[in-house]
């Protein structure tokens, strides 16, 4: 069953109401909020109506603060506590204290800088993504009410930002791999994400030949699974796999939807993945 569940507007008459998918099967973890918002709802404008989160894609600002305040309201969250990172396709994993809570929330030079992940074991912190297209990774650990999201595009694939995520929470909170949840959101699919033999080797180099992870398409092209590439990588680091939710959602198949960096040539706006937990 599809783990990222559609949260309906309260009404028809609220069509600004923000479409968000609620992360379901963690719903049993108490205080617990994980999810993906869509572009329905929100006020920006064409071409990235409605929903915009981010403020790189040269929305008006205050749409996109509107947007995050609306998300964080339907959520039941203050505002004060959307925390978030400049992302860069990186690796480089942040850890997120009292101090850098509400980072990033009104302006993207308060943004942690360069950061591709974030973690945090402190409660009341919402944790907050971008995305078209790229697959948003979410982690928790129970033992230590640890949080994890990461950002991994193809780049943040080959990087390995899965593990380089575990590996900072291992450090930081004495996370062992198996006791973690892990789960992978909606992305661009194999059946959209066709790319060039450099990207498929520069992505699977520690990735089987496997027709899991990609698959031939026109000459000299490859088709990538980014969600399996990523739970594999998942599985390596030690998460076990009956423990890792995996979206069906592809974002270029669904513009309706979802945002799509490929589909829309750039000229779009970005979903939010978030995840917090509340004392
Ligand atoms: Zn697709």
């Amino acid at each position: 069953m599809e783990p990222f569940a559609y949260r309906t507007a309260a009404s028809e008459s609220e069509r600004r109401a923000p479409g968000l998918l609620n992360m379901a099967p963690w719903s049993r973890f108490e205080g617990l909020t994980a999810g993906f918002s869509t572009r329905l709802g929100g006020g920006s404008l064409p071409p990235r109506d409605g929903l915009n989160t981010a403020l790189h894609v040269g929305d008006d600002e205050k749409a996109v603060i509107a947007n995050r305040r609306a998300i964080a309201e339907a959520l039941g969250w203050p505002f004060e506590a959307w925390t978030c990172a400049e992302q860069v396709h990186g690796s480089r994993v942040v850890r997120v204290t009292d101090e850098e809570r509400g980072m990033g929330g009104l302006s993207r030079e308060s943004a942690i800088q360069d950061a591709d992940a974030l973690i945090t074991d402190e409660p009341d912190i919402l944790l907050a993504m971008y995305f078209a297209d790229c697959v948003p990774l979410y982690f928790y650990d129970p033992e230590h009410g640890a949080l994890g999201l990461a950002h991994a595009g193809w780049k943040g694939t080959a990087a390995d930002v899965a593990k380089e995520t575990i590996r900072a929470m291992r450090d930081a909170f004495g996370t062992a791999p198996s006791d973690l949840y892990a789960s992978i959101g909606p992305a661009i699919g194999v059946c959209c994400f066709e790319v060039d033999d450099i990207v498929k080797n520069r992505v699977l180099v520690d990735v089987p030949e496997d027709a899991r992870f990609h698959v031939p398409s026109s000459e000299g092209k490859y088709r990538l699974n980014l969600k399996e590439i990523n739970k594999h990588l998942m599985i390596k680091a030690g998460i076990l796999p009956s423990r890792i939710e995996m979206s069906g959602w592809c974002t270029s198949c669904s513009t309706d939807l979802f945002f799509s960096h490929r589909k829309e040539r750039g000229q779009t706006g970005r979903m939010m993945s978030w995840l917090g937990k509340k004392k």
